[in-house]
């Protein structure tokens, strides 16, 4: 049934059993400490994906297979941008916990569908799913880069605690400045986005 897929939701946000539900999964595959969906991430072996690194893409790319995935990296983001990498595996990581706990169906995947985006005609509402998804997709990522259960302080606005987060959970202080946006959205955490967008600003020069 449709209702079951959370792109066609109105509003991009994660209910609470179902960021329940991912973070149990990290928990059951091991991933409790920072900083987290590391390389020896158990996740990757249970979930049967496979990193590969390539100079064929400009940055990353889901494969999908009858009994595994394989995540394309390109190598050069992998070496020199170990935090845009890990930015970039999550969120092909979220694409497959969508599909993962049916919430997207396994078709969105499949290469005829992706061979459809590229050269068909697609309409305004499954462009605005297919914006919805990908939304999905980054903030799941961001959500195991940065789990509820090791994200203490989802109020943390003041600088120096976001680049002391950004080398605990080895992510760039940007990730986070998202992260605490998406823990608004699905929480209602009360975020003083002034500073935030100061912070914001900021960050950038760093
Ligand atoms: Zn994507």
């Amino acid at each position: 049934m449709v209702d079951n897929e959370i792109h066609y939701r109105e509003n991009c946000y994660l209910e609470e059993k179902e960021i329940k539900s991912i973070m149990d999964l990290m928990k059951q595959f091991g991933d409790i400490n920072p900083p987290f969906l590391s390389r020896d991430s158990r996740i990757f072996n249970e979930l049967n994906i496979q990193v590969k690194e390539t100079n064929l893409i400009k940055d990353a790319l889901l494969r999908i297979y009858d009994d595994h995935w394989i995540i394309l990296i390109n190598e050069k983001i992998y070496m020199n941008m170990p935090q845009v990498a890990r930015r970039y595996l999550s969120h092909e990581l979220g694409h497959i916990i969508l599909y993962h706990f049916k919430w997207i169906k396994r078709v969105e995947y499949s290469f005829l569908e992706q061979l459809r985006w590229t050269y068909g005609n697609v309409s305004k509402d499954e462009k605005e799913r297919h914006d919805r998804k990908e939304d999905y997709a980054w903030m799941i990522g961001r959500l195991m880069l940065m789990p509820i259960f090791a994200f203490v302080k989802p109020e943390i606005i003041n600088l120096e605690e976001i680049i002391i987060a950004s080398r605990k959970f080895n992510v760039n202080p940007m990730d986070i400045l998202i992260r605490i946006y998406d823990e608004n959205k699905n929480y209602k955490v009360k975020v003083n986005y002034q500073r935030l967008n100061s912070l914001v600003s900021t960050s950038k020069v760093l």
